[in-house]
């Protein structure tokens, strides 16, 4: 048996792969990935593809920053772990916290550390619990969050993501989570229905929402500013500007999840800059350290921080942190990742590209299978239908953007594949060039799709 042979087998007998359809696992294997170099990765047999995802979404700088490998081990040598709890501290995690608040939204004052971004929406959950309880409105805990949101897969933050598939059978939602409507005018207008009027209906339902629910028992609402896995959303004109006059009228907190957004990818460094948000709370991770090491943060107000400081005295401690909150490697290569941002200009970059990368993008909207395409900065989605003027989906069981995906892989670009919708997230550092490659392998990848369907239709 081959050492690839080994190895694929030993994978299916061994491991339990997240977000995998484990029964075609068992019968296909892995796709071992071997190295990296720039937005490029190798599997096992060199085969070399251009990652159109950034792996999941994450790795900004690619696959080859040695910048960051360097921070790693210098503060490997120096000192591996140290925590934050006691007041015990470390140089990297303080001088990485300075460096996000400096470039993080003026609202933002104090940061919490923690190791992804589901764990970072975790705290945001209980720091509005906290803050509730300790400005002595226990009622006001509700979360609003949105259909196809995605906020991570722990109790609670499993249960602000809004996909079906991960509250079936999980027993969640929880208690206290609730979810309003997903912001895409492609889904979700009625027919004849503009884009401004299908705005302000989803702002009216929000306010219908809380309105029945009790301002008093509504603590919260947390957004996305463009949903990035339930199929990259983004939102229509004035609609963060709707809702954010709704939360200021009831008094309800903006937890922003900037952990795909943040760094860039939407042609400035967060989201919130992009869409002129004012977050109570923000999370970040993924490019926080270009993802070389697991690292995620949730940053909070002066208000928020003042008032559970207070109550935290009153109780003897502030008690929630986890073990590595703050982990002096992965501060050290987050710190790196910030400074590289800097000395590249990243969004200087992104700025330059992205108008290439989404001309790029709407020009496949001609194309027979695809319904519409969108995006903004170095994100995008196409959505594919089986008729373009009524909008249909195909029926699961083609698994469309199954075959868009793997056809598009066989010409050496990893696009992933999202309900019915194609999603593409490059590395920042991508060039033009590069999204040329990229643009050739999404569209060889509908073309085979498109073969395939056409094949189906006349057999
Ligand atoms: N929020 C958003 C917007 C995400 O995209 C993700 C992960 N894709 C998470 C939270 C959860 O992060 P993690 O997988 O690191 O827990």
């Amino acid at each position: 048996m081959s050492s690839e042979t080994l190895s694929s087998a030993t994978d299916v007998k061994n491991l339990v792969h997240p977000y995998t359809n484990l029964g075609d696992h068992f019968n296909k294997g892995p796709m071992i990935i071997e190295r990296g170099e720039g937005v490029y990765i190798y599997d096992n047999h060199g085969k070399r593809y251009l990652e159109g995802m950034s792996g999941l979404w994450c790795t900004s700088l690619g696959f080859s920053e040695e910048r960051l490998v360097n921070a790693a081990i210098e503060q490997f040598k120096k000192l591996p772990y140290y925590h934050l709890f006691n007041s015990r501290s470390n140089t990297p995690a303080i001088e990485l916290s300075e460096k996000l608040l400096e470039i993080a939204p003026k609202s933002l004052a104090k940061v919490l550390y923690a190791n992804s971004g589901s764990e970072a929406n975790d705290a945001a959950v209980k720091l509005v619990w906290f803050y509730h309880n300790a400005l002595g409105k226990p009622a006001k805990k509700k979360i609003i969050s949105r259909l196809r949101g995605y906020h991570g897969v722990t109790v609670a933050s499993g249960s602000l993501t809004g996909l079906p598939a991960n509250h079936q059978f999980f027993d969640l939602p929880i208690d206290r989570i609730l979810h309003t409507d997903c912001p895409s005018y492609y889904h979700g207008a009625n027919p004849g229905e503009s884009e401004e009027a299908f705005t302000q209906r989803l702002i009216n339902n929000l306010e219908q929402l809380i309105l029945k629910e009790g301002p008093d028992t509504v603590g919260a609402f947390i957004a996305e500013p463009v949903m990035g896995a339930g199929g990259v959303i983004v939102p229509p004109k004035g609609y963060f500007e709707g809702v954010q006059k709704i939360l200021k009228k009831y008094d309800i907190l903006f937890i922003v999840d900037e952990v795909i957004c943040g760094f860039g990818r939407t042609g400035n460094m967060f989201g919130s800059d992009t869409f002129n948000l004012q977050p109570d709370i923000m999370s970040v991770a993924k490019a926080l350290s270009s993802s070389y090491l697991p690292i995620s943060a949730t940053l909070i107000s002066q208000p928020i921080y003042e008032k559970i400081a207070e109550q935290s005295d009153e109780v003897g401690v502030f008690a929630h942190g986890v073990t590595y909150a703050g982990h002096p490697i992965c501060a050290a290569v987050a710190l790196e990742t910030l400074k590289i941002y800097q000395d590249k200009n990243i969004v200087s970059h992104v700025q330059e590209v992205a108008p290439y990368f989404l001309s790029k993008l709407h020009s496949l909207s001609a194309h027979p299978l695809v319904g519409e395409t969108r995006g903004i900065g170095l994100i995008g989605a196409i959505e594919l239908t089986q008729d373009k003027a009524s909008k249909k989906p195909f029926d699961p069981s083609v698994k469309i953007e199954k075959l868009v995906q793997e056809n598009a892989a066989k010409h050496g670009v990893l696009v992933r594949g999202i309900r019915n919708a194609i999603a593409l997230c490059p590395p920042l550092i991508i060039t033009k060039e590069q999204i040329d490659e990229l643009f050739n392998g999404v569209e060889a990848g509908l073309n085979a799709a498109l073969e395939t369907v056409e094949a189906s239709k006349a057999s």
